[in-house]
């Protein structure tokens, strides 16, 4: 069986781990902020101080970072983590990391042997608990077919998506899709509350509706109607702004390189971009129903 090393144990990271650790794959574990280790106390896993400590011993490698820099620092930067992975391991960035520090990360890796995938997961923090996550995959096909049996153990739909970076593009696109998709969600409940339909009544009908979608099933930015909802919980995300924030950059970023005009997935940015300056980003990013009020 497989030593995986998983770095990044945030709101996503520490339950894909812990779906690798029911799975009975030895496993060592690393993340800047210790307090999080708490959630694996009692569990059979080796704690890295340093990432560098348990590298030799693993031959899989999964992060689960905030974005491209944090896997750029975690592979280069003072801890350097690429330098102390033996030949032949498979490194997985499941992160939603942007398109230029894959491309780097996989050349870095590969001129010393490792092989690497681009895997980010959709399905948000619910979907990393019951390990129901889609993960989208880009790199070599061989590699995929070694690694899926991995990712089976943190998501339900594996899915070969093309060269490395290719699980990326399709990740940036689709968290456009969800940003867009969101901030309709939030005008749609004002609008139908200020001209007189109880949210209950608005959610009930749209739901069996054309309007319906999994961002409002699953993240409905109204208190009381929705179980999965971080308005239920004062925003704690969840899914940060900030981070949506920066996938909606990667996607303008991609869109700009490819000369494509995204118009709505601009505003969207825009959007995001001005609640997050408020000192907004660490809410959910379905609080942003707040500066659209
Ligand atoms: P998070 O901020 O909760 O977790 C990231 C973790 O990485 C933190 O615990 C942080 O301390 C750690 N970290 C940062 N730099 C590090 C380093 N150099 N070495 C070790 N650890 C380091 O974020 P999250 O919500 O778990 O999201 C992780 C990634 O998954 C992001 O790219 C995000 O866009 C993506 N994502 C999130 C969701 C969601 O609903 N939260 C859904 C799908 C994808």
């Amino acid at each position: 069986m497989n030593n995986i090393y998983f770095i990044g144990l945030g709101n996503m990271g520490s339950h894909m781990a812990l779906n690798l650790i029911k799975k009975k794959y030895p496993l060592s574990i690393f993340d800047i902020n210790s307090k999080l280790y708490r959630a694996f106390a009692n569990k059979n896993v080796k704690i890295a101080s340093k990432p560098i400590d348990l590298a030799p011993e693993n031959n899989v490698f999964i992060s689960m970072l905030p974005d491209g820099n944090a896997l750029m620092k975690l592979l280069l930067g003072g801890q350097g983590l690429a330098s102390k992975i033996k030949k032949n391991s498979i490194f997985i960035d499941c992160s939603s990391s942007d398109y230029a520090s894959t491309l780097k990360a996989s050349n870095i890796l590969s001129k010393r042997g490792v092989k690497f995938l681009d895997a980010p997961v959709s399905g948000g923090v619910t979907g990393a608990k019951s390990a129901s996550l889609t993960i989208m995959v880009g790199g070599e096909i061989k590699v995929f077919r070694k690694a899926k049996k991995i990712l089976s153990c943190m998501g339900k739909n594996i899915i070969y998506a093309g060269k490395t970076g290719s699980g990326q593009i399709v990740k940036a696109c689709n968290n456009m899709m969800l940003g867009i998709n969101m901030i309709g969600i939030c005008e749609a409940f004002l609008l139908s509350k200020k001209l007189g339909i109880r949210p209950e009544k608005f959610f009930d009908i749209c739901s069996k509706s054309t309007g319906s979608s999994w961002a409002m099933m699953n993240h409905l930015p109204i208190k009381g109607i929705v179980k999965s909802s971080a308005a239920n919980n004062g925003f704690k995300p969840g899914y940060a702004a900030k981070l949506i924030l920066k996938d909606l950059k990667i996607s303008q970023n991609m869109a700009k390189a490819a000369n494509v005009n995204t118009e709505v997935g601009k505003k969207a940015f825009f959007l995001y971009k001005k609640f997050c300056k408020n000192n907004q980003g660490n809410l959910d990013y379905s609080a942003i129903i707040k500066k659209l009020s």
